[in-house]
């Protein structure tokens, strides 16, 4: 059955073509899908009684079902566990912060191919890449219960389950829905999409003509350090990864952000730092620092607040800016893949008690 989240406006017509409707029916179900965002075909008010059973019998409004919510009042985060219709389970998490800004983190594949050795979601493997329509349909879900409390969703970061840039097509038309004023309308310099660094795909993301931020998880800046934490390191080496950057910068204008999360006597000393500074200096862009997220398959500790200190001290000796940031929500496994990784624990613990 058609998910009509999966419809671009042109595909929407062209469903309406194919029914023989006046074209404007697509318009109108457009804004109910995305402006006043219901839940039912019966709220669709503006159309045809005829119309609306049609929909309701060939078409669904989305699929995501709830499976768990966990919400720190501490951290003003909500993290989300979604079924799918074939029972993948994925994560979008809200962020709340004080500025106003009201930020979706979603998840573009269920599980993931890259097998980043510290990453919950690395550790399952890959189940399969994410519709359009699933993507947008968690920012959705987000900005609909903002809308309820009077408020609004302003941004989005494609950072939640899975490498967005492998799941590319999918990803660029969620990224077009995700922007566009008859869609959810959210500016593309609020979307930010982070990649573990798929050159070719950085490359052919720059010349989309976008404005939407690009972050990429670096990690480590020799690249045997980076091969033993990210796989996919062997393939697309540092330097690649550095010149695709340079010329995603180069076409967009837009200020790059490299990842590194800080994981305690692994990648945290002044020597990695200075490496790390040589190797940004004079490109345009910044450093997130995350002192790792601690998860069940990977041996590792964040690092201390000393450390990190020194590590962000060295960085701007380089004249290299960074900020230090605090994972948001761990006292509810935000971190990417933590909260399913958790439910399939518990699951499994109640089938073998019964
Ligand atoms: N696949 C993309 C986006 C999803 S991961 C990517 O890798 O960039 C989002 C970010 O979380 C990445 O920078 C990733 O390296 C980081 N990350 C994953 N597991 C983490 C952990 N346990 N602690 C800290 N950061 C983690
Ligand atoms: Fe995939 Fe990103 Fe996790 Fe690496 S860090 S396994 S690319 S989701």
């Amino acid at each position: 059955m058609t998910n009509l989240y999966d419809l671009s406006d042109d595909d929407l017509k062209a469903l309406f073509a194919r029914w023989e409707m006046p074209a404007f029916r697509a318009k109108q179900v457009s804004e109910w899908l995305y402006k006043h965002k219901v839940t039912t075909f019966e709220a669709m008010t503006n159309l045809p009684k005829a119309l609306r059973e049609r929909l309701a019998a060939e078409t669904r409004l989305g699929v995501l079902a709830q499976a768990a919510e966990q919400h720190s009042a501490e951290s003003a985060t909500t993290k989300r566990l979604y079924r799918l219709p074939d029972n993948q389970l994925i994560e979008s998490v809200l962020m709340e912060y004080e500025d106003g800004r009201r930020t979706a983190c979603i998840s573009t594949q269920a599980g993931c191919a890259m097998g980043c050795v510290f990453c919950a979601t690395g550790q399952m493997g890959f189940a399969r890449h994410l519709t359009d329509g699933e993507i947008v349909e968690q920012a959705l879900h987000f900005a609909r219960l903002l809308e309820s409390e009077g408020d609004r969703l302003s941004n989005i970061v494609l950072m939640g389950m899975g490498e967005p840039l492998h799941n590319y097509e999918n990803t660029l038309r969620a990224i077009r829905r995700l922007n566009d004023p008859n869609g959810l309308n959210i500016g593309q310099r609020h979307i930010t999409l982070s990649t573990v660094g798929l050159v070719p795909e950085i490359r052919r993301f720059a010349e989309e003509a976008l404005q939407v931020g690009l972050a990429i998880s670096l990690h480590a800046a020799t690249d045997s350090e980076r091969s033993a934490l990210l796989p996919i390191n062997r393939r697309y080496p540092i330097r690649a990864v550095i010149e695709a950057a340079a010329y995603y910068v180069q076409r967009t204008g837009r200020r790059v952000t490299f990842e590194w999360a800080l994981i305690r006597g692994e990648n945290d000393t002044v020597e990695q730092a200075e490496k790390l500074g040589a190797l940004l200096q004079g490109l345009l862009c910044h450093v997130n620092l995350i002192p790792l997220n601690p998860t069940n398959g990977y041996n590792g500790a964040p690092s201390d607040p000393l450390r990190v200190d020194a590590f962000q001290a060295t960085l701007s000796r380089y004249g290299v800016s960074s900020t230090v940031r605090v994972r948001r929500g761990i006292d509810i496994q935000a971190g990417c893949g933590q909260l399913k990784t958790e439910v399939l624990r518990r699951e499994r613990r109640r089938l073998s008690i019964n």
